[in-house]
């Protein structure tokens, strides 16, 4: 792949991520995003994190014939049996509602083990960052941020599951960190360190 990408479009809908991201990329590349076209996301009907970064990269790609940078990230809870993963943005619900989503986790956990809150309950966000151009995938890198859930939501900072994890050898939820903070630790930064030198 040749390096010195000039324009890039960020596929994603979610402003969450989009912040993120803008802010990782070098500052001469052009950034456009799914939603300056009004493209709807597609289906992530792929097995694995990789497999749905791909497919949308893909996808945002041919619409708009534009390199394009996809990811899809999510939580994976040891204890769960690594749900939600690939799942996480579903068990918001059809309206996104990441109250809806933090309750099933809670839910999910006492099922599992009614004392959990007393317990170091491991998990991770992982995020698959791929670049795409048409119907080729050019690159694909994982990038994970290991830690623990929260034995309740704290902050009001972030997006989606921040409010329930805690980093390791850190004592705040990624809920309560500031924005500067959170982006210079968590998966998806784990994973541009990964692809920059591909941009
Ligand atoms: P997708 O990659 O858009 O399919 O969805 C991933 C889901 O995981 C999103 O709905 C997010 O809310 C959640 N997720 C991914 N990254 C983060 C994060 O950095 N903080 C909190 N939740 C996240």
């Amino acid at each position: 792949m040749k390096k010195k990408i000039k324009k890039l479009l960020v596929g994603t809908n979610n402003k969450g991520k989009l912040r993120e991201i803008r802010n990782l990329i070098p500052k001469n590349i052009q950034i456009f995003s799914s939603s300056d076209f009004n493209l709807k996301s597609p289906k992530e009907n792929g097995k694995t994190f990789t497999q749905n970064s791909i497919i949308k990269s893909k996808y945002f790609s041919k619409k708009t014939n534009l390199i394009c940078l996809a990811d899809d990230s999510g939580l994976e809870i040891d204890i769960l049996n690594k749900r939600p993963g690939i799942y996480s943005a579903r068990w918001a619900g059809k309206n996104k509602d990441f109250k809806i989503a933090i309750n099933k986790v809670f839910r999910e956990l006492t099922a599992r083990d009614k004392d959990w809150k007393k317990k170091l309950i491991k998990a991770r966000f992982i995020c698959a960052l791929s670049i795409s151009y048409l119907n080729k995938n050019l690159v694909s890198v994982i990038g994970k941020v290991e830690g623990k859930i929260s034995n309740k939501a704290k902050g009001k900072n972030g997006f989606g599951y921040d409010p329930i994890f805690i980093p390791n050898n850190e004592n705040q939820t990624f809920g309560q960190m500031s924005f500067l903070k959170k982006y210079k630790i968590d998966h998806r930064f784990n994973a541009f360190k990964k692809i920059k030198k591909f941009l």
